[in-house]
């Protein structure tokens, strides 16, 4: 993730990644209470295009308030220093990954404390390009009446951790993890789709984090007039389907072989015969998407 060379921005600093310190005494590194974001740049003729960059933002502020993280800085703010961090580090194709954390602090209630930490790196899509071998994990999503799922917060990967290590321990490459209804929610990190004769199915909002790569796809989908539904469905429904694959910034979209060892055809079109992966990777690489570019 970094060299000696790297630069990320702390409280208002440009420091070498090496050089940049938290304390021991941090609120989130005991409790969890901290709130972050991953976000794409990708290179294009101008420089390089952040993705949706002001969606990525808005839902770390949003974030922010819900967990009561104080973050000073405007979503604007934040968007001029991400660029920045882009052009000292020579990134174009690049993964950023902003932290506000809480400082020095033992109790809990909110930290007055915190910070704010921005990195970047060149990052391959996180679950590779192969088709992947997905279970149905033991671990149910976060119940939203006792956290607030729908806010990307340090302390709910503890969940993701525990069903993507389960999956690999058995042998597959990743879980898909139910809601606390038994309905299906999403994956460790990224969002599930299934499509089934030419119609696309993802879960509501509600027990997931919506992503943002999700909302893309289904503003794709609508535009190609492929039919979205959003709604609760159980595995059961899932068996059976043409096609899964999950979405997510870091994993972009991951096309999935098979569920509990039942294969999906794959054939990764609609009946339409649209290819929903290449028209996004298409939308994104010619930055017809909003986001600003660097001109
Ligand atoms: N669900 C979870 C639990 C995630 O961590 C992520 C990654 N942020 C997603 C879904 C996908 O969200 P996005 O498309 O905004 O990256």
């Amino acid at each position: 993730y970094y060299n000696d060379d790297t630069i990320v921005f702390h409280d208002g600093k440009w420091l070498k990644a090496g050089e940049a310190k938290a304390s021991l005494y941090d609120q989130t590194l005991h409790y969890g209470n901290g709130v972050f974001e991953g976000i794409r740049s990708y290179k294009n003729v101008n420089g390089c295009n952040i993705f949706k960059a002001k969606e990525h933002y808005d839902r770390l502020q949003y974030s922010a308030e819900k967990m009561h993280v104080n973050l000073s800085y405007s979503t604007e703010e934040l968007i001029n220093i991400t660029y920045e961090l882009l052009d000292r580090n020579n990134l174009r194709d690049a993964y950023i990954r902003p932290v506000v954390y809480s400082g020095p602090y033992m109790g809990l209630t909110p930290a007055e404390e915190t910070h704010v930490f921005i990195a970047a790196w060149e990052w391959a899509k996180y679950l590779g390009t192969n088709p992947l071998h997905v279970m149905v994990s033991s671990y149910q999503r976060p119940n939203p009446k006792s956290c607030h799922v729908e806010a990307k917060v340090v302390g709910h990967y503890t969940n993701s951790i525990l069903a993507t290590t389960e999956a690999k321990r058995l042998g597959y490459d990743e879980g898909l993890l139910l809601d606390m209804h038994g309905n299906v929610a999403e994956g460790s990190g990224a969002n599930f789709f299934f499509e089934k004769e030419g119609t696309l199915y993802t879960p509501p909002a509600g027990n997931i984090l919506p992503g943002i790569t999700r909302s893309t796809v289904i503003e794709l989908a609508r535009e190609l007039d492929i039919r979205v539904v959003e709604k609760h469905f159980t595995v059961d429904e899932v068996y059976g389907a043409d096609n899964a694959f999950f979405t997510g910034t870091a994993v972009e979209i991951a096309p999935i072989a098979s569920l509990n060892g039942e294969k999906f055809k794959g054939n990764w079109e609609d009946s339409a015969g649209h290819n929903i992966y290449l028209m996004y990777r298409q939308k994104v690489k010619f930055n017809e998407y909003q986001g600003l570019t660097i001109v």
